[in-house]
């Protein structure tokens, strides 16, 4: 591929991690599964890559950009908005509403309560009487039952996550696990000093902005290395056209984790759930964007969001903060399927622990805590990691 990017271009988003942008695929049905698997069918059948583009073999073509990346576009389209159709967002679960035991000990006593604040209200706000007393009880009956879920929080959470282990229910089960996940998780509502989604979010971005381009480099240097890689590739007599195959795509994706997203709209669970006509056309875009030497922006680009380095240190400075590049879904496809095919001809410096096992791995936690490495470059085609 030709290296045409040399700055990194992070701009600020403040809508990222919305939790509305992704879809219920944790609570998904299988009716609801199905259904997406046939409405993506149906999407899918009326994108096509133009034949000139599928069967161009000039390595050096730049004629078909634009076919590749609305192409690609249209897939992902066709993913997320039959997923959005069939399966829906996720139900949003806030305040007190989302505290265990609310429906079984709270909202009896409180539609109570109301009921009875109404009718005292209607009949002019009785300072004694029957009405002035059940309004009394009933408001003391809600009380009591918020302050015992609040007391019995802890209790109350694993009962549920032991009821939903024995019932079986595996999405209540993890329903639950997410609840707790996140409301362990601190969230800064001030950072350095700055107190609104946009300011906090452009702290970020100048930050990163200044350290992804932190690297200097002589640019008649970069020319020199891709004149060098073309002519390579020119007078290569043994580069011949490269095709990814369905079955590469499906391997690919039976690696993913489910719950995987891009920060975006992008899901793992999107190609996880995928039909085999979804595998071929991704085939079909990856042959393309080989042989082209070419990625669409939208494939290039990734979610940064950062997340809190030392949970003991104060969460309102940018400096305890570390970003973590969430890729593109189809980004990892291609990552795996090129690892797959081509692990055994590409090798990589000690300075890269990523996608080296697990012995690489242990290193990289021993090289941390003496604050070696300040930046790991990860596989990757597009991942990077830094302290
Ligand atoms: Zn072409």
């Amino acid at each position: 591929m030709t290296v045409n990017r040399l700055i990194a271009n992070v701009t600020p988003n403040e809508q990222v991690n919305n939790v509305h942008t992704r879809i219920a695929w944790h609570s998904a049905s299988s009716i609801q599964i199905a259904r997406y698997k046939t409405t993506l069918n149906e999407m899918l059948a009326d994108v096509n890559l133009p034949s000139c583009t599928a069967d161009c073999i000039d390595v050096f073509c730049t004629a078909h950009q634009q076919s590749i990346s609305k192409f690609h576009d249209d897939i992902i389209e066709c993913c997320t908005s039959s997923a959005l159709s069939s399966i829906g967002r996720p139900t949003a679960v806030q305040g007190s509403g989302a505290r265990p035991g609310w429906s079984r000990y709270v909202k009896p006593v409180r539609v109570e309560a109301l009921k009875w604040h109404r009718a005292w209200k209607e009949r002019g706000r009785p300072d004694h009487g029957p009405l002035y007393d059940m309004r009394k009880m009933t408001r003391a009956r809600y009380h009591n039952a918020v302050r015992f879920i609040k007391k019995q929080e802890q209790i109350l959470r694993d009962t549920s996550l032991a009821y939903s282990m024995s019932d079986l229910d595996y999405n209540q089960f993890w329903r639950e696990v997410k609840r707790i996940k996140d409301s362990r998780k601190p969230v800064a509502s001030t950072v350095d000093d700055f107190n609104t989604r946009a300011e906090i979010c452009k702290i970020f971005t100048d930050k990163y902005s200044a350290l992804y381009n932190s690297v200097t480099f002589d640019s008649s240097d970069m020319i020199r290395y891709l004149d060098n890689i073309n002519l390579d590739l020119l007078h290569d007599s043994t580069a011949s056209y490269l095709y990814i195959s369905t079955a590469d795509v499906k391997k690919a994706v039976s690696g993913l984790k489910t719950g995987k997203s891009d920060g975006q709209n992008q899901q793992s669970d999107h190609l996880i759930n995928g039909t085999p006509l979804l595998f071929r056309k991704l085939a079909q875009l990856f042959t393309a964007m080989i042989n082209h030497g070419f990625a669409p922006d939208s494939f290039l680009s990734g979610t940064l969001s950062p997340i809190v380095k030392n949970g003991r240190k104060s969460i309102n400075s940018s400096s305890n903060y570390r970003g973590i590049t969430l890729s593109s879904i189809l980004g990892k496809i291609l990552d795996r399927i090129i690892m797959n095919r081509f692990s055994g001809s590409l090798y990589s410096n000690d300075f890269q622990f990523g996608f080296k096992g697990r012995e690489n791995w242990l290193k990289m936690d021993f090289e941390s805590l003496f604050d070696a490495p300040k930046m790991i470059l990860m596989p990757g085609l597009h991942k990077e990691y830094h302290r």
